[in-house]
């Protein structure tokens, strides 16, 4: 006999990238960590947390991250929502907008977190395959769906929809959209604007990969206040801890060296992917930072074993009707040299 709800019985859970844990000298290449420190910024703050800010609760709305980046987005700060991670806010929205049953609908192959929330939720889940070349058919803007996932980029693919395709798409659908950027900080456009523009588009941002933070869990999202409103009763009453909001309006604070991460990030991705072409990968052009390589030379999941042999973690992904692939973070410059020069081996 099971004491768990019949959907939650009946669904498998999402499988986060390996963590291992306690091995030096492994490569993670597997779950889009940043290579690079966070800010010198964020250390300081952490080191200043007084023995009075943990014994008391953390401020409910992160007033503080949430007032830096409404002036970082050129918005008023009851457009913006702090959460415990992007995760955080995916959760929030299902349970904001969805009822067992309402349909739910997101790209393929695409975060495969979607779908664990809408099971958890005994919500219906459609995916709308991507197109070959990483577009989408209106299909998408499903008028029965009552919330409709977009990540843009695009996991695992590193692609983007163009924002006024995205408008179009939101136009057409009679629910919220939300455009999940948690990788946008790499990418030339983001979707903010259309914020403005759509009551109904709601964008979510992570700290965890462009501010090199995924070890704090920091994320926001940026919505119309009424939709903010509705959201922060849904949301755990605490959901940011005094610690993770100190260093995260910190990192937000030194746009100097987030730049500059970026930049980094960007070249790196820029020679892999050419790297990876080389060697007999498709690659799409990548907006995040990960690329994607399918139909190369040899069979990716037997790459992927052959790497975690050498202490290299990437991910193998399959996707039932778009077939398999490796989804390799952007690492250093040495990292991604001593990647490549292991695949050069295994493929000879
Ligand atoms: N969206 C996408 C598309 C992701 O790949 C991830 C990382 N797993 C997230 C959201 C969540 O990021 P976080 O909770 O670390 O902000």
């Amino acid at each position: 006999m099971s004491f768990f709800r019949f959907n939650v019985d009946g669904m498998a859970g999402y499988q986060p990238g390996e963590q291992p844990r306690g091995l030096t000298g492994v490569l993670k290449l597997n779950t889009n960590e940043n290579p690079y420190p966070a800010s010198p910024r964020v250390f300081e703050a952490v080191r200043q947390t007084t023995p009075d800010a943990l014994r008391k609760y953390p401020d409910p709305m992160a007033t503080v991250f949430r007032e830096r980046a409404a002036t970082l987005l050129g918005v008023p700060s009851d457009w913006i929502l702090a959460g415990n991670g992007s995760d955080d806010l995916l959760t929030i929205a299902v349970r904001s907008f969805v009822s067992p049953d309402d349909l739910v609908v997101a790209p393929t192959p695409s975060y495969t977190l979607y779908r664990s929330l809408a099971q958890i939720q005994d919500a219906q889940y459609r995916e709308i395959p991507f197109t070959a070349e990483w577009g989408l058919p209106d299909a998408f803007a499903d008028p029965s769906a009552r919330l409709a996932f977009l990540p843009n980029p695009n996991s695992p693919s590193g692609t983007v929809i163009e924002p006024s395709r995205v408008r179009a798409l939101a136009r057409r659908l009679r629910c919220p959209l939300v455009v999940d950027e948690a990788y946008v900080d790499f990418a030339a456009q983001d979707c903010v604007s259309l914020v403005r523009e759509l009551k109904n588009v709601i964008v979510t941002r992570s700290l965890s990969k462009s501010y090199s933070l995924a070890g704090i869990r920091f994320g926001y999202a940026v919505a119309w206040p009424e939709v903010i409103r509705g959201m922060i009763k849904v949301k755990d009453s605490y959901n940011c801890d005094a610690v993770s909001i100190a260093a995260a309006t910190a990192a937000i604070d030194d746009q100097t060296h987030f730049r500059e991460n970026i930049r980094r990030v960007c070249a790196t991705r820029a020679r892999l992917g050419e790297a990876l072409r080389g060697l007999g990968f498709h690659v799409p052009d990548s907006q995040a930072n990960f690329v994607w390589c399918s139909d190369g030379p040899a069979p990716p999941r037997r790459l992927y074993e052959q790497l975690k042999e050498r202490d290299i973690l990437v991910r193998y992904m399959n996707y039932p009707g778009h077939g398999e692939g490796l989804r390799i973070s952007v690492g250093s410059d040495a990292e991604i040299d001593r990647l490549l020069s292991e695949l050069r081996e295994l493929i000879r």
